[in-house]
């Protein structure tokens, strides 16, 4: 019998089910079907193509409690928080069977060249053939079938590797394929190991991963060597600002939810607090409040508990690693501080207060139910040290002046930063969400997140019996006058500009 992967249930730490652990043999031969596959799939157009993420939609919507149920237990985030994922999985089946179109339509371009006049210019965008998607454990639905969505939407097909800790609601996915009936070899599921994903990456067109900084670079260094696209949604250290005249009502409400949402597993969670020193106390006390209101276990049912478990077991460890170095280093601990003890892998949500920036907790990734908070003199010292740290995927600014809000928003090294509010920016599809620094490359959703899919092909087209200006133009003085004068007409004399 061939190797399996048992898949664990984090909250009562019970093996629930086994996949095959696919070798890259197997990986070869899933991305050779889809190559199979890939040329009938992108004839039937955004039309055709759209009919059948209709149906995923559909299949969303009928099978949305045993989809949550699936990650749930494997992922042991609240069935609340696994619900978030199937509406994401339906709302992004509509959204790009409605949008692939008009994003990947193609496009007049006007040049003001004086050495094109006339010609006909055209950009299309044609999809790369066969898609590798490589996705994490925290958000098995997500940041891993969620992109497969307008892989297939351009008109690609696509090979998914999820995560070895949660594959088991990617395999729900392909079930989901056949059950809506869709062509053999357009989706399919490589579960397996890291070198499951390292396989994949040798064979596909084009790779979106979605993991840690550190394998990302891996991937990227991979795809470097063979030349093809690679976009990369890696970890994050997300500041939040609090300014002195903030509504602290809703900067505590929506920091907590950003802070605490899966158990703190979310890449854009919120990992750090600078809070400007008037509104420090009050700040702090309504923190305490809600961290200390949280329940925490396994979810027997919609809205029984908040904070569910760690899914990946070395989780622990950086989180009670993170929280002794603060504490060992002066900080305290307003509440949890520590592992649950009994069954399932679950931390206390934890507020930390009196740190400093150079903590392991404030500097790298914690990725659980941990909050620091810091206090800063002025919103100057909060941009800069929300500033000081490797990552750059999201920030969120809490202020009533909305114009402050966005000038601070401009200073911050992020991808996305949200002004009184946090994660919300991921149901607008329409709006490019992706990391600076170590937090990754290129962007999922919008026009951007679906022209990363595609090839881009541009056209040139002369007209019979057009002057070929170019190739014959001989560059004498003459010209080049003529040519000066067409230019400075088209975009102005040089000495009009301000440098
Ligand atoms: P990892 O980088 O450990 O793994 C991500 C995926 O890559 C998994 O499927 C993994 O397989 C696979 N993999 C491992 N080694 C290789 C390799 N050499 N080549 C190809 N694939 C490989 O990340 P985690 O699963 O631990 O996910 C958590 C991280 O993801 C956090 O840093 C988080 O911030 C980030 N993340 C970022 C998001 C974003 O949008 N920016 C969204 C969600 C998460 P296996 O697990 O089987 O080893």
């Amino acid at each position: 019998m061939s190797a399996v992967i048992e898949v664990e249930n984090p909250s009562t730490g019970k093996t629930i089910e086994s996949v095959p652990d696919l070798g890259p043999v197997e990986v070869e031969a899933l991305v050779a079907t889809a190559r199979a596959a890939q040329p009938a799939w992108a004839a039937l157009g955004y039309a055709g193509r759209g009919r059948y993420l209709r149906r995923m939609q559909k299949w969303f919507l009928d099978n949305a409690d045993q989809i949550a149920e699936t990650i749930h237990a494997e992922n042991g985030k609240s069935l609340d928080e696994a619900n978030i994922e199937v509406m994401y999985g339906a709302v992004a089946s509509a959204f790009w069977a409605k949008h692939a179109s008009a994003y990947l339509a193609d496009e007049k371009i006007t040049s003001r060249s004086p050495l094109v006049l006339g010609r006909k210019l055209v950009v299309r965008y044609q999809p790369v053939g066969v898609v590798g998607v490589i996705g994490p454990w925290n958000n098995p639905l997500l940041n891993n079938f969620g992109d497969v969505i307008p892989a297939l939407a351009a008109g690609n097909t696509a090979v998914l590797k999820p995560s070895e800790i949660t594959p088991l609601t990617s395999v729900l996915m392909a079930e989901m394929a056949r059950e809506i009936g869709l062509p053999d070899g357009v989706f399919s599921v490589a579960t397996g190991t890291g070198a499951a994903g390292a396989a994949l990456v040798e064979h596909v067109d084009a790779v979106m991963f979605t993991g840690s900084t550190r394998t990302g670079k891996k991937v990227a260094g991979r795809c470097g060597e063979r030349l093809i696209p690679c976009s990369l949604e890696l970890g994050g250290k997300d500041p939040v600002i609090v300014l002195a005249d903030a509504d602290l009502e809703r900067a505590a409400n929506v920091t907590l939810f950003s802070a605490m949402h899966n158990s703190g597993q979310t890449c854009t969670s919120s990992e750090r607090v600078y809070v400007e020193a008037p509104v420090y106390d009050e700040f702090v006390a309504l923190m305490t409040e809600r961290f200390e209101s949280l329940r925490v276990g396994e979810s027997t049912g919609f809205g029984t508990s908040e904070s569910g478990s760690l899914t990946f077991p070395p989780q622990l460890d950086t989180v009670t690693r993170h929280v002794e170095d603060a504490v060992a280093g002066g900080a305290k601990a307003l509440t949890g501080g520590g592992v649950r003890q009994g069954e399932g892998r679950f931390f206390e949500p934890t507020l930390l207060v009196d740190v400093d920036q150079d903590m392991a907790c404030m500097r790298e990734e914690t990725f659980g139910p941990t909050l620091p908070i810091m206090k800063v003199a002025d919103a100057a010292e909060a941009v800069r040290l929300a500033n000081d740290s490797a990552y750059g995927l999201q920030a969120a600014v809490y202020t009533k002046d909305l114009a402050k809000g966005q000038r601070i928003a401009r200073e911050l090294q992020a991808g996305t930063v949200t002004v009184n509010d946090a994660l919300a920016n991921y149901f607008a599809l329409e709006l490019p969400m992706g990391g600076w620094k170590d937090s990754g490359l290129g962007a999922r959703h919008g026009r951007d997140g679906i022209r990363k899919f595609t090839k881009r092909q541009s056209i040139l087209v002369t007209r019979f019996g057009m002057k070929n200006e170019l190739h014959g133009m001989p560059f004498k003085a003459t010209n080049i006058r003529t040519l000066t004068r067409l230019i400075k007409t088209l975009y102005g004399h040089p000495r009009n500009t301000k440098d």
